[in-house]
């Protein structure tokens, strides 16, 4: 297909708001295909700083740096949906910014999210909105305990939530915080989480790296795996439905969905998340074409990629918790044959940190499964 706008060349500069691990696994592709990157987030000598061309070091609410910074580049893309709106706005001003502020918008809130999703016909988990007790009240009665109360906004990998096994936990957490906007979610007794990564070009074309299994630990994702182990008509289905999101958001760009898969096969969306995902992290080392690699290539309007993956992989991430003993054996996980370690450059080992991720190819989902934990216990062997 013909891109709908001329593409943005090797040797031009791409700009990234935000400065995390994403964002430095992002600037290493386009480093790799000769793109130039300058990213801006409130701190210095960051995860993508490290390896970006030019960091720049200003707050998000500054709107003059935005736009200088902006001005200095060829299209604007963000590692990371807390970027407030307004800054993706005030990019917008200068420079494309792909993929657009709206799917930031929609993406950053959960109620938005949801209410959007719904409302286009895709399956989500049983919601209300909630910022009162009798909102609460109600809300029990529609949807039943036990129940998962989210705050709408900035929540990431289960921060700002809470578990409800009754009505006075809930009656509890709105009290201790009034004039938050919370979201009330039936509890799902899911069978399994996946997530599918998918992209969406300039042009309109999709491409997806099938469906990935997640398990996760304190709400953090713990361990993926692909191809993820559900009959083909759910994969199928949940293909269908990444597709028909990027398409409905009008995503240029990487945008993974997250789904719970309930007993007897049905799917419903937990959440979105407008970028490179955590799950999709071994398609770096699994796929003919990464998610980070996708990502560059949709957001200057290339062809994107063949996503044929050459193994299956598992990938669990290391948290700071893996410091606790002193510096891991990274020797004793790389000795294990197909296990590639990812470090993202962090000097704080705090606990819960996500420091890096160890991924391991193998031929069969459960062999990579099996070595991924293997290699992360062989980092708490002590050294000899
Ligand atoms: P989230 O921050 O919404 O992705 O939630 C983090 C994790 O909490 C999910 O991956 C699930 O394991 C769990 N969780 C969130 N919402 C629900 C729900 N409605 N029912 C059951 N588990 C949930």
């Amino acid at each position: 297909m013909v891109p709908v706008t001329p593409p943005i060349l090797p040797g031009s500069t791409v700009g990234v708001l935000g400065s995390g691990q994403l964002g430095r696994m992002f600037a290493i592709a386009a480093r790799q295909m000769g793109y130039r990157v300058h990213t801006f987030s409130p701190d210095p000598d960051t995860p993508t700083g490290q390896v970006a061309d030019a960091e720049v070091v200003a707050p998000y609410e500054d709107l003059d740096a935005v736009r200088a910074f902006a001005a200095g580049v060829s299209v604007v893309t963000f590692e990371f949906e807390i970027v407030p709106f307004a800054t993706a706005e005030a990019a917008a001003e200068r420079a494309p910014v792909r993929p657009g502020g709206a799917v930031l918008h929609t993406t950053q809130h959960r109620l938005r999210e949801k209410t959007t999703l719904a409302a286009h016909g895709f399956p989500v988990t049983p919601f209300r909105a909630v910022r009162t007790a009798d909102d609460l009240r109600a809300a029990a009665r529609d949807l039943g305990l036990p129940a998962v109360l989210k705050t709408a906004s900035f929540g990431y990998d289960g921060k700002g939530q809470v578990k409800l096994m009754t009505l006075a936990d809930g009656e509890a957490a709105v009290a201790a915080a009034p004039g938050t906007e919370w979201i009330y979610e039936a509890f799902v007794a899911f069978e399994k989480e996946v997530s599918v990564v998918a992209a969406r070009g300039a042009d309109g074309s999709f491409a997806h790296w099938g469906v990935i299994e997640n398990r996760h630990a304190n709400h953090i994702l713990d361990l993926s795996v692909s191809p993820g182990d559900v009959p083909p008509d759910v994969a199928r289905r949940a293909v269908e439905i990444a597709r028909g999101v990027l398409e409905q958001l009008g995503v240029v760009g990487v945008l993974c969905v997250e789904f719970f898969v309930a007993p007897g096969g049905s799917l419903m969306i937990n959440e979105l998340a407008p970028r490179p995902h955590n799950s999709g992290h071994l398609t770096i080392d699994a796929s003919r074409t990464s998610q980070f690699e996708q990502q560059l290539r949709a957001v200057c309007g290339l062809p994107l990629g063949d996503t044929t993956m050459h193994a299956a992989a598992a990938m669990t991430n290391l948290l700071g918790d893996a410091w606790s003993a002193g510096e891991p054996n990274w020797a004793a996980a790389c000795a294990i044959p197909g296990v590639k370690l990812h470090l993202y450059g962090k000097a704080d080992p705090r606990p819960g940190r996500k420091m890096g991720h160890l991924t391991a190819l193998a031929a069969t989902p459960a062999e990579a499964a099996e070595k991924a934990v293997r290699a992360r216990a062989a980092l708490a062997r002590r050294v000899r």
